[in-house]
């Protein structure tokens, strides 16, 4: 499991949500995607289980004690898409047209890993 460090990922988040801000869409989508994007933020910082592959990220959605669920969730987020790994389908979000966590875990590692990702991961194990 990589540690992630929050100070470093707060500097990506701040990014992302300029970026957000910046796009041409809707105040509704706009606010669905920062909403998906602090929620990333939140899981990644809780529950980091996650490999990061690039090109695409592949992470894991543990359910919270309050819900009934049984199991992990399986995701492989990139640009262009969400799909379930643990069984064959798109993320139901993606499917749905709205902005999934698991893109906007994409969006935030690929920022937050930087293009010396490599070094920095091997630091903080
Ligand atoms: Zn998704």
């Amino acid at each position: 499991m990589m540690n992630i460090d929050i100070e470093q990922l707060e500097t990506a988040f701040a990014r992302v949500i300029e970026g957000i801000k910046k796009q041409d869409m809707t105040a509704h989508l706009k606010n669905r995607w920062t909403r998906a994007t602090e929620k990333a933020r939140d899981r990644l910082i809780e529950k980091p289980y996650f490999a990061w592959q690039s090109e695409r990220l592949l992470i894991v959605s543990v359910p919270s004690d309050a819900t009934s669920e049984i199991g992990c969730r399986f995701y492989e987020a990139n640009e262009q898409a969400c799909r379930r790994v643990d069984k064959s389908g798109l993320c139901q979000a993606f499917y749905e047209g709205i902005p999934c966590w698991h893109r906007a875990a994409y969006l935030l590692l690929k920022i937050y890993l930087g293009r010396d990702g490599c070094r920095r991961q091997s630091k903080t194990n």
